[in-house]
Order: C-alpha cells, then structure tokens, then sequence
C-alpha cells in the first residue's frame, strides 16, 4: 500500500515533511470488511484543521496516523454480503492512501448513471454539495426575491450555493478570487453577479449589487470580507456559517470580526454547523440535487490533479484559490 502519514503539526501552509508517504503491506480481510482501491481522493479545507491540534469538531489527525480524507472507491475484494469486487462506493471517512480496509457497513455504494462523472459523488451529490444545500435550506431559509451572497463563490460548496438559491427565485451574488471565476459564475453557474474580491472594492461592488440588502450571508471565508458584509445585512437576515477558510492556517490569533454588533443590530440568525450534522436527512439532499441536475438546473466543475504523491501540494490549490470547483486527486482508474 501507499499511504500519507502525518509527521508534523503544520505551521501555516503545509510544506514538505508535515506528511511522507510510506509503503505498507495491506491488511488481511477480516468477515464483514471490504478493501477498496481509491479512485478519487477528496481534498477539503477541513483537511488541513485535521492536520493542527487546534480545538475542533472531531479529533485532529495524530502524529504518525495516516492522514484521514474521503474519496470514491472500488471494491476490490469483499468479505461483506451486499458489496462486490467492482462496485463503486463512496468511502465515508477514510485516509490518503491507495487501499483501505474498511467494515462494508461504513461505506456506501454509488449508482452508475450513464453520462454522469463519477467526480459529482465528491460535488453536487456528495459532501460539499449536501453542505450547500442543508446550509442554505435549512438555516439561510431563502426565499424569492431576497438576496444570497456567497464567499468563495467558485468553489465546490459556493457555486452549489449560488445555483441552488436560484432555483428557489433569489438573487445570487458570489464573492471569488479571479476573473475568470467570475465570469464562470456569472457565463455558466448563472449568478446575478460576481465580484474579484482580488481587485474589486468589495463593499462598493455588494452595494451595487445588493441594491435592496442582504438577506442570506452563506458564509466560507470570514475575515475582512465577511466583515463587510456584515454591516450590509437587513433585518433578520440568516448566516450559514459554513467555514472561515481565510482563518486555516493562521499562525497568530485571528482578530475580529470587528462588526458583529450587526448580528444584534439588524436581528440576524447566525448557525454554524457541519454538514454530519444532517446525515439523516441526505437522502432529501440527494433527492433534490440529482433532481436538479437532471434538470441541467445544477452545472459543475473539478479540478483534478493527478497521482496521490501529489496530495499534500494538491490542497494547496483550496488555499491559493487555484481550483474552480471540487478539488480532486486522481489516485488510480476506476
Ligand atoms: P473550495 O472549493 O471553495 O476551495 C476553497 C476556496 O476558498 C479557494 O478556491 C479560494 O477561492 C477560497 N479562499 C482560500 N483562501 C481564501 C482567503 N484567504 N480569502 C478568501 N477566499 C479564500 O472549498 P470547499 O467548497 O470544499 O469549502 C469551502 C468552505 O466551506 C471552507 O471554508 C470549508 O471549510 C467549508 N466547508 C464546511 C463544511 C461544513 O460541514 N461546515 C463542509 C465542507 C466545506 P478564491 O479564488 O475565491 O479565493
């Protein structure tokens, strides 16, 4: 096997020797376990939280583990009824590796749909898009008419917030780091609009165009952006708070924000949550983001770097802004 494995607590971004990559002999099946072969490696901000011992919403990675992520996978041997060699799964929890032993009761197999990536398992109809849409249902409650903006916009769970805050008839308005994210935003995921928060004057450019406020703040970056945005919600507007990316791999302590007499001020609702917390009702956001995209109401992207040797530089990507969608490490074929 081949496997990352933590060997250092970053000090802001990783660099090389935080992870090494080992050579192992894979595990013998037990009854009741499956090996997978990682096809697709998910990469996600929450990734390198895993890698600090920062206080955080599981336990972070220990020093010498294997570093945990999830990904899709193959059956490649099974001693669980219900699951063959061949099948595709998604693979919950699991590690930066190339093959995993894992009980068969933890991992979920994934229908085959003609015409569909296997990558929008990872997207829209995986964990990033699930976050969207309980963030921006349950607790941004949209409805038409109002104003969504949304931070890091272009990426996996940000341009899933956009499309769906469409169809339920609001205005979309997406904050991203490029031009040609925003124009992908605006030419292709169909947003209202979308500011460079790179060139652009972000106050200025939400007050042009949140003529009438706003209502949803899905938040994902924190920081001086969602600072200004603060000070322009309306009354009883909602706040997902999904992530605060800009936050990641700061090595002093984070300052502000410098505006939250808002949230009293004008009334707002803000929730932070983490996607698990809606496990129950996923098949609900399957349902309606597979129904949304059969519609051809949903578009996405990812961003695939290939070879797990890659990982650790790979999720650099998330915090450069290099990605347009669901950041992605090719590990093997299907
Ligand atoms: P993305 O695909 O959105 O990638 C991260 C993006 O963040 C980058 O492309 C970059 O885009 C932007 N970014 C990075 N650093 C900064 C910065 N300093 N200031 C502004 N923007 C920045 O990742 P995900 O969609 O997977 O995650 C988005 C957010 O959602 C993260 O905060 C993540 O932690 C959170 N999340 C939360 C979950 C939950 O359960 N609560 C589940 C999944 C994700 P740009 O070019 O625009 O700068």
């Amino acid at each position: 096997n081949r496997i990352w494995k933590l060997r250092k607590r970053p000090v802001g971004d990783v660099s090389e020797g935080d992870l090494e990559l080992v050579e192992e002999p894979v595990p013998a099946l037990n009854d009741g376990e499956v090996l997978l072969r990682t096809v697709y490696l998910s990469l996600d901000p929450t990734n390198r939280i895993w890698m600090s011992d920062r206080d955080q919403y599981m336990p972070p990675v220990e020093i010498g583990d294997p570093m945990r992520g999830g990904g899709i996978a193959i059956i490649e041997e099974s001693r669980f009824d219900g699951l063959e060699p061949g099948d595709i799964v998604n693979t919950g929890l699991g590690q930066w590796a190339l093959y995993l032993v894992k009980p068969g009761s933890e991992v979920n197999k994934l229908p085959q749909i003609p015409g569909l990536p296997l990558t929008a398992f990872m997207g829209p109809l995986g964990m990033t898009g699930m976050t969207a849409y309980f963030g921006l249902m349950d607790i941004g409650k949209p409805q038409p008419g109002e104003t969504v903006v949304v931070s890091a916009a272009a990426g996996a769970v940000g341009s899933m917030v956009g499309q769906i805050a469409k169809i339920q008839g609001c205005r979309a308005v997406g904050i991203a780091g490029s031009d040609e994210k925003c124009k992908w935003l605006t030419d292709v995921a169909g947003f209202d609009a979308a500011i460079n928060y790179k060139k652009e004057d972000v106050g200025a450019a939400l007050d042009k165009h949140c003529p009438d406020g706003i209502d949803v703040n899905f938040e994902n970056v924190g920081g001086e952006i969602m600072d200004t945005i603060l000070t322009r919600l309306n009354d009883f507007a909602r706040m997902p708070l999904c992530g605060l990316i800009s936050s990641y791999n700061a090595t002093d302590p984070v300052p502000g924000p410098y505006n939250f007499s808002m949230l009293l001020m004008r009334h707002v609702t803000l929730k932070g949550f983490i996607v698990t917390d809606y496990i129950d009702r996923f098949p609900e956001g399957m349902q309606a983001m597979g129904q949304w995209l059969m519609e051809g109401k949903i578009k996405f992207e990812t961003d695939v770097v290939e070879g797990l040797e890659n990982a650790p530089a790979a999720l650099d990507r998330l915090f450069t802004g290099k990605n347009l969608g669901k950041l992605a490490v090719k590990v093997s074929e299907p």
